[in-house]
């Protein structure tokens, strides 16, 4: 059973039944539908309210149930998820990855010391293996495979694709969409040692979109685990949290008070298209970058989170016009059609209005160059 909303858990309260005791607040909420909307973000008791009849609290609490546990395991999170599909909420705990070494084998020290010391860098995040497991002994800050298989945690050995792919997520819909207990325990896939990295890659793919919560290699391949990282961070990011940088002024190739001057919003893919373009200009340049709650260039315009009002606040509290001679700032091509209201609320500047796309950046600033020459 998925959890109530809100409106589900109200249709059985005094005020939607409109009898006695209608929004009485003695469950210490102004309304009947307060508290449903409480009770619904577990925000509230089910048994603060006296007039809560036996058939609601016990769907709610069955529809409470955690579907899937969650275990930690040297600092590391994993299972606790509540959704198939990241769309309908988001997903909790990425899935871990984790390797082994095997202390019996003579490049052992080796092998750590690159699993420890392999780290990508992916839209501001810092990307590092999750777990080590150790077999045949053990080192500070690993967890031997035999303490590992003491967890609550289901283990499937992949052997063949199609029967781990269908008992995953077999497992996962039994947890739930049943909120079966016997499949609650978060499961891991482990990947004995193979010469095929190319399958291995594609098949642990399938297994983080659906829906390994830990894989565990045997071996260790840092184009491999890069690739995995990479897809699992889009897999894993919040729906409703866009992925954010700071909003501050950037410097691109050290510039000083006459440097280009470009302008867009605090998106982190967004931000990164641009800031990839600017560093390899041939030229220096400033980019600021506007808080925008993490919104694309027209989804934050559209949301009103990219008005003049709030580009000249960030402006004056960056200090900028005093930073720089150059009066003009170029802003992105999609709010061309902000170029006159922008003009009036940020006196000091001028705007230009660039491209529509960040690759074409570089040659918006040649031709802006060879039209000043
Ligand atoms: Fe409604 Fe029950 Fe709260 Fe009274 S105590 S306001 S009946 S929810």
């Amino acid at each position: 059973m998925t959890e109530l909303s809100g409106l589900q858990i109200f249709k059985y309260l005094p005020a939607a039944k409109k009898t006695e005791h209608s929004n009485c607040k003695q469950c210490g909420s102004p309304t009947c539908m307060a508290y449903a909307l409480k009770l619904a973000k577990h925000q509230t008791d089910i048994e603060k309210c006296p007039y809560a009849p036996e058939e609601l609290k016990k769907i709610y609490i069955e529809s409470s149930k955690q579907p899937q546990k969650t275990v930690e395991i040297q600092g590391v999170k994993i299972g606790g998820e509540n959704v198939l599909y990241r769309h309908e909420k988001t997903f909790i705990n990425k899935t871990a990855l984790a390797v082994v070494i095997d202390m019996k084998k003579t490049d052992w020290k080796e092998k750590l010391h690159r699993v420890k010391n392999f780290e990508i860098t992916r839209v501001n995040e810092h990307l590092k293996i999750d777990l080590i497991i150790t077999k045949n002994g053990t080192t500070p800050d690993t967890i031997s495979y035999e303490d590992l298989t003491k967890l609550p945690l289901t283990a499937i050995n992949d052997e063949d694709f199609t029967n781990t792919s269908e008992r995953l997520v077999n497992i996962r819909r039994r947890a739930i969409q049943e909120k079966n207990e016997k499949y609650s325990d978060p499961v891991y896939v482990y990947f004995k040692h193979t010469d095929d990295l190319n399958f291995l890659c594609a098949k642990a793919s399938y297994y983080i979109c659906k829906y390994a919560n830990m894989l565990i290699f045997e071996d260790f391949d840092e184009n491999l685990m890069a690739s995995l990282m990479t897809l699992r961070q889009n897999i894993f990011t919040d729906p409703q949290k866009p992925l954010q940088v700071e909003s501050k002024i950037y410097e691109f190739n050290n510039p000083d008070e006459n440097s280009l001057i470009f302008m867009t919003t605090n998106f982190a893919l967004t931000f990164f298209a641009v800031a990839n373009e600017l560093e390899s200009l041939p030229v220096p340049s400033y980019l600021i970058v506007i808080p925008a709650e993490g919104m694309s260039v027209l989804t934050a315009w559209s949301a009103e989170k990219f008005t003049a009002k709030i580009v000249a606040n960030t402006l004056k509290k960056l200090n900028f016009a005093n930073r720089v001679k150059n009066r003009k700032i170029i802003i992105p091509g999609l709010l061309a059609h902000m170029k006159e209201e922008l003009e009036e609320e940020i006196q000091d500047f001028e705007i230009v209005v660039g491209t529509i796309e960040a690759f074409a950046i570089g040659d918006f600033v040649k031709n802006l160059q060879s039209n000043q020459g």
